[in-house]
Parts: structure tokens; sequence; C-alpha cells
């Protein structure tokens, strides 16, 4: 089993010509309410790709609330560990400006008030082979859920801990000293580690974590272990119509790829392939793969 412990937010897409000015009213083109969030996002994208996956978050007790425990629901994620707080769910306010630019106000919400895994979280968590965190909770709650599994790391079950480090802040070290890989895209990574070239980027995050993948967008990924293995996977060439959600794809991707055994080639080939074919359609959660889609591209590409 996957747990995910982070983000769900109402994404509110307004499309427009052009963003309004401070004071001006406009009028706009179409609006969607999009289930989203990094959180939300990777654990509807693990289970598409065929993994048993439990979200433990918190949405609002607002008009949202029940919506994003739909999204979730419907693509087969346990949430059970999902709690209802006083208060708004997390909310994503997005303006699209024709020709693509986006202007984005993330409102924690719910999000905000989580400190830490419940009791139940931390027998889910225990009980899981990968734990996948992002950094759109409170740090103090994401610091508490990477502990909870790296404890139970070396004693009992294994639990792996991927981090994808977005938004990009400082780290705290007893985060990194749980995490067993880290997956930033490049401009995280820079962030980080204060290098621009995404292979320095690579080796610098080596000394702080056992595993990293660096996510290049369309130049594809970057692995790097401690024990020297490195490699380059090349991103599967489509027609890239919104990547919204792309980076999310591939990390759910790659916990259900590892969790199954595969090795860094075979889960970078597996997130890969899923992430391309994310990107081949509009939305977040609205363009996540299926397994026998994964599945079908990586085998036409072996
Ligand atoms: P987002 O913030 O949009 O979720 P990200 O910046 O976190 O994305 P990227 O590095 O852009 O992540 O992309 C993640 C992975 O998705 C890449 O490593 C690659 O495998 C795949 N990908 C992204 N863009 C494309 C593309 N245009 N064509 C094919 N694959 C792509």
């Amino acid at each position: 089993m996957i747990s995910v412990f982070g983000s769900a937010n109402m994404d509110l897409v307004a499309y427009v010509a052009q963003a309004p000015k401070p004071g001006e009213t406009i009028t706009g083109r179409a609006f969607r309410t999009i289930p989203g969030g990094k959180g939300a996002n990777q654990a509807i994208a693990a289970a598409r790709a065929g993994g048993r996956v439990a979200f433990l978050g918190a949405v609002g007790d607002d008009a949202f609330g029940p919506g994003l425990r739909a999204a979730l629901a419907g693509a087969g994620v346990d949430t059970r560990g999902v709690r209802t707080v006083p208060g708004p769910s997390g909310v994503a306010h997005i303006v699209v400006q024709d020709g693509g630019d986006n202007s984005i106000i993330v409102v924690p919400g719910a999000n905000g008030a989580l400190t830490g895994p419940s009791a139940e979280d931390a027998e889910t968590i225990g009980r899981s082979r990968a734990l996948l965190l992002q950094l759109e909770l409170p740090m103090e709650a994401v610091v508490a859920a990477a502990c909870l599994a790296g404890a139970v790391t070396g004693a009992v079950t294994g639990t792996e801990v991927i981090l994808t480090p977005a938004p990009a802040v400082p780290l705290p070290a007893e985060l990194l000293d749980a995490v067993g890989v880290i997956v930033p895209n490049e401009h995280e990574a820079a962030v980080l580690t204060g290098r621009d070239d995404p292979r320095d980027a690579l080796e610098a995050l080596l000394d702080l974590v056992p595993e990293v993948v660096v996510t290049l967008g369309a130049r594809g990924a970057l692995y790097g272990s401690r024990d020297g293995v490195r490699l380059h996977e090349p991103a599967v060439p489509v027609r890239a119509v919104d990547t919204t959600a792309a980076g999310d794809t591939f990390a759910g991707a790659l916990a259900v790829a590892r969790t199954e055994g595969l090795g860094p080639d075979g889960a970078l080939r597996f997130a890969s392939a899923a992430a391309a074919l994310s990107v081949r359609r509009e939305g977040a959660s609205t363009s996540m793969p299926h397994r026998p889609e994964i599945d079908r591209l990586v085998r036409d590409r072996t």
C-alpha cells in the first residue's frame, strides 16, 4: 500500500483574455472547478497507475469538501484518513489568460489545520510500503509524518519516504534524514542546492538523501543514487497539450513502480510513460492515465 499525506485543494479556474488589473472587473470566458492539490493529485495518479492508495489529509466543512472526497474516492483512493475540519477547504484560485499564462492564489484552508498524522494515520503509514509527501502542508506536519515513517523503516515495515519538495523551501535536517527519495523538478533542485545545472544539483542533493530524481519536463528525468548509479530517462515524445500535474503524475507512478519492486531504470520508464500520457490531455487529475495505458506505452517503447 502507498500512503499520501498531503494537500487537497479545489482549483477554481477562470479563463480570461487578459487578467484584470487591480480595481478592474472583467468578464471571463469560462470557469471550471477541478479537484487538485499536490497531495490529492499524487494519490489519484498512484491509484490510476495501479497502486493501492490511502490519502491522509483534511478538507473543510464547506461545499468543496465532499467534492474533494468524491474525486479521490472515484479514483479508487481510500479516503478513510481524510478528516473534515471547521472552515473552508484549501482552494487554488487560478486565472488562465489566453496564451496560457497563469496567476494563482493558493489559500491553504483545511490543509493549514494539519499539524501531523493522527494515531490512525500513523497506523496506516506503518502498513505502507511508501509514503508520498509534498510541501503544501505546514512543515511541522510534513516533518512529523516523515519521521514517523523513518522511525518505522529500520524497525518493522520499511516505509520508504518519497518527497516532492514543492513549493521549494529550505528543508529541515530531520526531514532530510527520513527521506529515501527526493523528486524535485529542475527549478526546485536549483533552489534547494544553489546549482543551476540539474546534474550538479543532483550530486549536491545526494549529499542529503540516498536517491534523487530530478525531472526536466520535456527533457526527461535524471536519477542518481549514493551507490553510484546515474541514469537519464528521456521524455516520451508526445504532443503536449497541458503539462499541469505532470510532476505529480510522475511521482505517483514512480511510487507504484518502486513498491512493485522495479529497479531505478524500470521505475523511471514507468513514471515517464505515465507523465507523458498526462501531458497529452487537459487538466490535472482529469488527465492522469490508467494502468493499462501506461503498460501499453512502456511495452511499445521497449
Ligand atoms: P508540474 O509542476 O506541471 O506538475 P513539474 O515541473 O513538477 O510539473 P516536469 O519536470 O515539468 O515536472 O515534468 C515531470 C515529468 O513529466 C518529466 O520528467 C517528463 O517525464 C514528463 N513530461 C513533462 N513534460 C513533458 C512533455 N512535454 N512531453 C513528455 N513528457 C513530459
